[in-house]
C-alpha cells in the first residue's frame, strides 16, 4: 500500500497517456488510489483500458446527477457498523479503507467515520446479533475487511467464532483481484482456523484482473477450504458486451470461482457515467445465456431500498 499510486498524472505518464491529463480531476474528494501491480494489467497507451477506466477519476464525475446515498444503507444500520437488510444474514462495515478507490463506488460518500465497527463497539454489533439468533451468516464488508491487519481480522472472527447460532462467514473483497500480494500465509491460516464455513465474494470485474498472482491466490483460497464466488458491477464502456462478461465467466470458472451477481449501478453521484439501461442489461444477460452454461450465468439484480433481497432483473 505503501507504494500505492496516489497521482493521476503519474498513472498517466506511466502509461503512455500523458495527453488525457487535461481531463483528469485532481481534487476530487475520492482521491485516486491503486496498487502497482494493478496497473501492470493495464494496456500501455489504451485509452479505453478496462482497468484505467475503473480508477482515473474524470472531470465528468463533476456530473451532480445521482444520490449520494443510493441505497439507503443508513437506514438499517442497528447498530453503528451492522447492517441488518435481510433475513438470516447481516453485514458488518470492518473498515473504510479499500487498497483501490473504484470510480463506481457505491459507498464513496459513506461516511465512514461514524458508521463502520470500531474495536470498542463491536461489543454492540456482537451483542445485536446474539439477540437475533436467526442470522446464522456473518458478511464481513467495508471498505474491504482484508485491508484490517492480520491481529484485527484474527480478532474479530474469534469473537465471531464464539457467537454459536453462526454458520457461515462471507467475505466481500477486492483484494484478492487488485493486492493479491495481501493474500499472504497469515492470511490464510486465519481463515482456515474459524469453526464457520468460509465463502469468500470477489469483486471482479474483467477478466483483465486476472492474472498469475491473482489465479494463485484462488488457488490458495480454495486449497484452504473455502468456497469461492465473484460479484461484478455492470459497467459502461468497461464490461457491458456478452463477450467481455463470457470471457470473465470462464476465466473465473478456470479457477474455481463461480459468478454469482452482476449487479446494476446503484445511481451514485460522480459515477452515472458508468450506468447501463435495464432494457440493455437483459440484453446482454440473455446474450450470455445463449453462450454459457447455466452456471456460468451471473444473476442479474439491482438494489431497491426496503426490498427484502436483491432484485433479480429476468432479461427477456
Ligand atoms: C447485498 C447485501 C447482503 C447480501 O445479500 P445476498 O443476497 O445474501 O448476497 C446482505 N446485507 C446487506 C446489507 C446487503 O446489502
Ligand atoms: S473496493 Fe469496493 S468498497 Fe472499495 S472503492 Fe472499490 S467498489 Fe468501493
Amino acid at each position: 500500500m505503501q507504494q500505492a499510486i496516489t497521482n493521476g498524472e503519474q498513472l498517466l505518464d506511466r502509461l503512455g497517456l500523458s495527453h488525457l491529463a487535461p481531463n483528469l480531476d485532481a481534487n476530487n474528494p475520492f482521491p485516486i488510489r491503486l496498487p502497482d501491480s494493478y496497473l501492470h494489467k493495464m494496456r500501455h497507451g489504451d485509452a479505453t483500458d478496462p482497468l484505467l477506466l475503473q480508477v482515473l477519476p474524470q472531470l465528468i464525475e463533476n456530473d451532480s446527477s445521482g444520490s449520494r446515498h443510493p441505497v439507503h444503507d443508513l437506514d438499517f444500520m442497528q447498530v453503528p457498523g451492522l447492517l441488518h437488510k435481510y433475513h438470516g444474514r447481516a453485514l458488518l462495515i470492518t473498515t473504510g479503507a479499500c487498497a483501490i478507490h473504484c470510480r463506481y463506488c457505491f459507498r464513496r460518500h459513506y461516511p465512514y467515520a461514524e458508521a463502520s465497527t470500531k474495536n470498542n463497539e463491536l461489543e454492540h454489533s456482537l451483542r445485536y446479533l446474539q439477540q437475533h439468533p436467526e442470522i446464522d451468516e456473518i458478511i464481513l464488508s467495508g471498505g474491504d475487511p482484508l485491508m484490517l491487519s492480520d491481529a484485527r481480522l484474527s480478532r474479530l472472527i474469534a469473537q465471531l467464532d464464539d457467537i454459536a447460532q453462526l454458520r457461515f462467514l462471507r467475505i466481500h473483497t477486492r483484494i484478492p483481484v487488485v493486492l493479491p500480494s495481501r493474500v499472504n500465509d497469515a492470511l490464510i491460516e486465519i481463515l482456515s482456523r474459524t469453526r464457520l464455513k468460509v465463502c469468500v465474494v470477489v469483486h471482479s470485474n474483467h477478466a483483465n484482473e486476472i492474472c498469475v498472482a491473482e489465479q494463485h491466490v484462488f488457488e490458495r483460497l480454495r486449497g484452504a477450504g473455502m468456497h469461492l464466488l465473484n460479484q461484478s458491477v455492470l459497467l459502461k464502456g468497461i464490461n457491458d458486451s456478452v463477450d467481455t462478461l463470457v470471457k470473465l465467466s470462464k476465466k473465473l470458472y478456470e479457477n474455481d470461482v463461480l459468478p454469482y451477481y452482476l449487479h446494476m449501478l446503484d445511481p451514485v453521484q460522480g459515477a452515472m457515467h458508468f450506468a447501463v439501461s435495464e432494457s440493455r442489461a437483459s440484453k446482454i444477460i440473455d446474450g450470455m445465456r445463449g453462450k454459457l452454461p447455466g452456471y456460468l450465468v451471473p444473476r442479474l439484480v439491482r438494489e431497491i431500498p426496503n426490498s427484502p433481497s436483491k432484485s433479480a432483473i429476468s432479461g427477456i
